[in-house]
């Protein structure tokens, strides 16, 4: 069982995203963007303020519609640096919502969002991380690796002896299963 799996059990706030969530892959252009910028929104805070914050984050960029985030305006920003319900910080909004462009940008380019992610896939964390970068902004490996084992695309979001993991691997085909764990550790 991982700490984080231990951990969550139970939780008010972590308990439902640990059950219903982490580790399962999502195709939903909006789930997919809402997930990146709330790994985003997490940097040098806890994962426990982000869900904490979580319905206010999505009131306040509405519903995280790329199509809107990505017409933010200077009045919008400084809405968002005026909300208490937000993680407000200037490079995280802006990330949000240049990354909101870059998501609406992959519809016509790549098939979507989740088109893209697949057609990566599979690559080790080092190689995601930089093909990231070509599309996304503040996607350093931490943000990354977080974002792509909550779906699936990096193994370890569960302990091999977690329920929730068994019930992924059960109801769901995440993305690692392809190559197994022990790909992502080789060189
Ligand atoms: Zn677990």
């Amino acid at each position: 069982m991982s700490l984080y799996c231990d951990f969550a059990r139970g939780h008010p706030l972590h308990g439902p995203y640990h059950d219903r969530e982490y580790g399962r892959p999502i195709t939903d252009e909006t789930a997919l963007f809402e997930r990146l910028s709330l790994e985003i929104m997490q940097a040098g805070l806890s994962w426990e303020l982000v869900l904490k914050k979580r319905e206010g984050l999505r009131a306040a960029y509405a519903g995280f519609s790329p199509d809107r985030v990505a017409s933010f305006s200077a009045r919008d920003r400084a809405r968002l640096m005026a909300d208490p319900g937000v993680i407000r910080n200037r490079l995280k909004i802006e990330a949000t919502i240049a990354n909101a462009a870059a998501v609406v940008a992959m519809r016509q380019r790549d098939g979507g969002f989740a088109a893209w992610l697949a057609a990566q896939h599979p690559l080790r964390k080092p190689d995601w991380v930089r093909r990231l970068k070509t599309r996304f902004r503040f996607v350093g490996g931490e943000i990354a690796g977080e974002f792509l084992k909550s779906l699936g695309y990096l193994p370890g979001a569960h302990g091999a002896d977690c329920p929730v993991h068994r019930s992924i691997l059960r109801q769901t085909k995440p993305p690692w299963i392809d190559v197994g764990a022990d790909w992502y550790s080789q060189q």
